[in-house]
């Protein structure tokens, strides 16, 4: 039903360099054994031959992803990663989610993560700039509703991506996230071929699936075995990086996998204590406006900063200070809620400002 385009502009062969090093830096370091959240099939197995109970994580960590639902399989999916193990990324779609609202607490409660992946699954870069903030924004509000948190990853359909879905991702705080391996289950690929496109899985990489196949379903215990001989665990996708790392949360938060703190492409700063959501106001030919509202905070300090050669030529709702070029605006409420809003002329360029929130 669904189909993908190659990622572009990723070439696997660096990673297997990176996977080298990884691994020559753990026999450096000595047996390193870590366990995952998930062992009770690898558990069960691993005792039948007297053998510690624990995953050997010394090759590194895969993602795995499934796109499109929840769907009518969503729970054998859940069954058959579960049985095997398994943790995965669920890159839902809202208006599916919204639908089975129960199916995504499945998937948080069986140990997943949750992920958007449009709101309908269009072709977000036919869409103008407007529609696919609200794509993608719909999408994170309706799983934070059901889950208690907003994702922090964001799959475009069929891979298509641009500037303007970048800027709109960037907005919304979300990590683009495309793969490394298509496994090719939404263009009939056979269970065997399944589980053979995920043997070249690399340290630090994800797969592409899809739930809502049953032979990708077919292919959860042979994956699972496949990782298991190489010393790989499936790991979740850091939002820093957008690359395989291991769990963090639900116990020894130990680390986010050593992204050396995420160099300059983390998403906007959203505080421990604020957080910044921008969205669509009225629009004429040569001026749109936008409104900003905080959580976390009663006092706040928003910081908007435009692109050349936009102006904003009008505030409501918030005490605003500029700084001497003009593009930087930092907000301050005025007894008026933590809510406000701008009037930006566009002269031509209709990307959003980015916004970012801190707690004054
Ligand atoms: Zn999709």
């Amino acid at each position: 039903m669904i189909e993908h385009a190659p990622p572009r502009g990723r070439p696997a062969r660096t990673t297997r360099r990176a996977f080298v090093l990884a691994f020559a830096t753990l026999l450096a370091a000595g047996s390193m054994v870590c366990v995952t959240a998930a062992t009770g099939a690898a558990a069960s197995e691993t005792g039948r031959h007297g053998i510690a109970a624990a995953d050997d994580c010394s090759g590194g960590y895969v993602a795995l992803t499934f796109d499109d639902g929840p769907t009518g399989q969503t729970s054998a999916l859940l069954s058959a990663l579960q049985r095997n193990g398994l943790r995965a990324t669920m890159f839902n779609t809202g208006q599916n989610a919204q639908n089975n609202p129960s199916l995504v607490n499945a998937q948080k409660n069986a140990g997943m993560w949750i992920a958007n992946h449009s709101w309908s699954h269009p072709h977000l870069t036919q869409l103008p700039q407007s529609q696919i903030m609200s794509e993608l924004q719909r999408t994170q509000q309706a799983l934070q509703q059901i889950t208690g948190t907003a994702p922090r990853l964001f799959r475009p359909p069929y891979g298509e991506t641009n500037s303007t879905v970048r800027a709109v991702e960037q907005q919304l705080g979300l990590t683009e996230v495309l793969w490394d391996v298509d496994s090719q289950d939404w263009n009939g690929a056979s269970t065997a071929q399944i589980v053979q496109r995920a043997g070249s899985l690399q340290n630090g990489q994800v797969i592409l699936m899809h739930d809502g196949y049953s032979t990708t379903i077919a292919a959860v215990p042979q994956i699972a075995a496949n990782l298991k001989s190489r010393n790989l665990c499936a790991g979740m996708i850091s939002p820093a990086t957008g690359r395989a790392v291991a769990p963090t949360g639900g116990g020894g938060d130990g680390g986010d996998g050593g992204d050396g703190g995420g160099g300059g492409d983390d998403p906007p700063p959203q505080g421990g204590s604020c957080t910044a959501q921008i969205s669509q106001g009225q629009q004429w030919n040569d001026r749109f406006n936008l409104s900003v509202s905080v959580s976390g905070t009663n006092d706040w300090v928003v910081t908007v900063t435009v692109q050349n050669p936009q102006e904003i030529i009008a505030t409501w709702n918030g005490s605003p200070a500029w700084d001497s070029g003009g593009n930087v605006m930092t907000m301050r409420p005025n007894g008026s809620g933590n809510a406000f809003g701008f009037t930006i002329m566009h002269h031509g360029n209709w990307n959003w400002p980015s916004v970012s929130c801190r707690a004054a």
